[in-house]
């Protein structure tokens, strides 16, 4: 049998000695004051197994991970419909970019880039009656975890500087696929990026990602089908412009975020989410690859 602690123990003793951390993310500014020596891993098994190793249990800000999750409140809420307003292509791009945008008439790449993220929050917005809170609860239920909450600071941090953001918004509405006032799917995108979790809780929130579409406390939240989709999606879009890359030297669906963290999963085998808040020139936590394609090639446990 494979002895997950031993890997991560082994895993964590390499990073924590590596010099080149990367850079933490400036451009929200809030973000800029968190520690960068920080790391942590937290890894469960299908069965319910849990290993962590470093700071797997402090909250840091989930940012673009989150995508993931309102898209599957979104196609929770309306189906298929989602993509009339989204592709699923990658982008090759990096996240807030607006070219491809304009030149594709208003129909962003796929759901992780920041335009895409942005139509799938006026879909929740439309949809959900108290859109924030409904969302929160919805986050707190997957990862049966009730202490969860949004960093406010963080939000708006970003709402004063996320101009690109703006300028994304307008574009969308511009070309109609925009439902609602730009500032109140900005508020409600700039709050959802704004989710501070663990990565212990943010482990526990994708379970169901990895479990056919079953949390760990056994509800049914979106079908088999839904749930290959979402994955697929991770696959060739979770990590801006990086995503080939990631697919070559780890080999699993994943969603990284600005805030240095980075899951992972491997259908039906597990979840593994790692934190550090060193980002490399794409954006992606430079520490938490490398982390992960050392998991990997260790535990020879990958979809390839
Ligand atoms: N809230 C960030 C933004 O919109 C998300 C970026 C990210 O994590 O990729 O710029």
């Amino acid at each position: 049998m494979t002895d997950f602690q031993a890997i991560l123990n082994s895993i964590y003793t390499k990073i924590i000695k590596v010099k080149d951390k990367g850079t933490v993310a400036s451009y929200i500014p809030e973000l800029a004051h968190v520690d960068i020596n920080n790391f942590g891993m937290h890894l469960q098994t299908i069965h319910g197994d849990t290993f962590s190793v470093g700071a797997s249990s402090t909250p840091f800000s989930i940012q673009s991970m989150s995508k993931v999750l309102a898209l599957s409140k979104a196609i929770e809420l309306v189906g298929e419909t989602v993509w009339q307003r989204v592709d699923v292509e990658p982008s090759g791009h990096p996240f807030n970019q607006l070219a491809l945008l304009e030149v594709e008439s208003g129909i962003p790449r796929n759901p992780f880039i920041n335009s895409g993220a942005i139509v799938i929050a006026d879909i929740l917005v439309s949809n959900l009656k108290n859109p924030k809170e409904d969302f929160l609860n919805y986050v707190r239920a997957l990862a049966g975890d009730a202490t969860i909450n949004y960093n406010t600071d963080v939000a708006y941090s970003e709402k004063i500087t996320g101009f690109k953001n703006y300028a994304a918004a307008n574009l969308l509405k511009s070309f109609n696929n925009l439902k609602n006032p730009v500032d109140d799917v900005l508020d409600f995108y700039f709050h959802q990026c704004a989710l501070a979790l663990s990565c212990s809780q943010i482990t526990n929130a994708f379970f169901f990602l990895a479990n056919r579409g079953r949390c760990a406390k056994d509800h049914q939240y979106l079908t088999l089908p839904q749930v290959k989709r979402i994955n697929a999606l991770m696959l060739t879009c979770g990590f801006y412009d990086e995503a080939g890359e990631f697919a070559f030297e780890v080999g699993l669906p994943g969603k990284s975020g600005v805030g240095g963290g980075i899951v992972a999963l491997l259908p039906n085998n597990y979840v593994i989410t790692t934190w550090a808040p060193g980002l490399n020139k794409k954006g992606n936590s430079k520490l938490g690859m490398l982390a992960l394609e050392q998991f990997t090639t260790d535990t020879n446990k990958s979809v390839f």
